[in-house]
């Protein structure tokens, strides 16, 4: 597994929407501020398949689920 150093978070987003991009991008910066309190480490990367009825639907890739649970939260706040 190839890791990328810290603070490098990988952004893969599916939905072509601009309206949904800008609403991403500030979650998304602060998902990559996030550092793991176990690991030190940020998020690797984080997907996101699309927009469905007011949620985004993401895939992440963590060190660790605590990390994951941190991001996910961040970017689920209902729109
Ligand atoms: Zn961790």
């Amino acid at each position: 597994m190839v890791e990328e150093p810290a603070g490098t978070m990988s952004i893969t987003i599916k939905d072509p929407s601009q309206t949904l991009r800008v609403r991403l991008r500030e979650r998304l910066e602060r998902t990559a501020e996030l550092r793991c309190a176990t690991h030190g480490r940020a998020v690797i990367a984080v997907r996101i398949h699309g927009f469905d009825n007011g949620w985004f639907d993401s895939m992440w890739t963590t060190c660790c689920p605590a990390l994951e649970r941190q991001a996910s939260s961040i970017l689920k706040t209902r729109c």
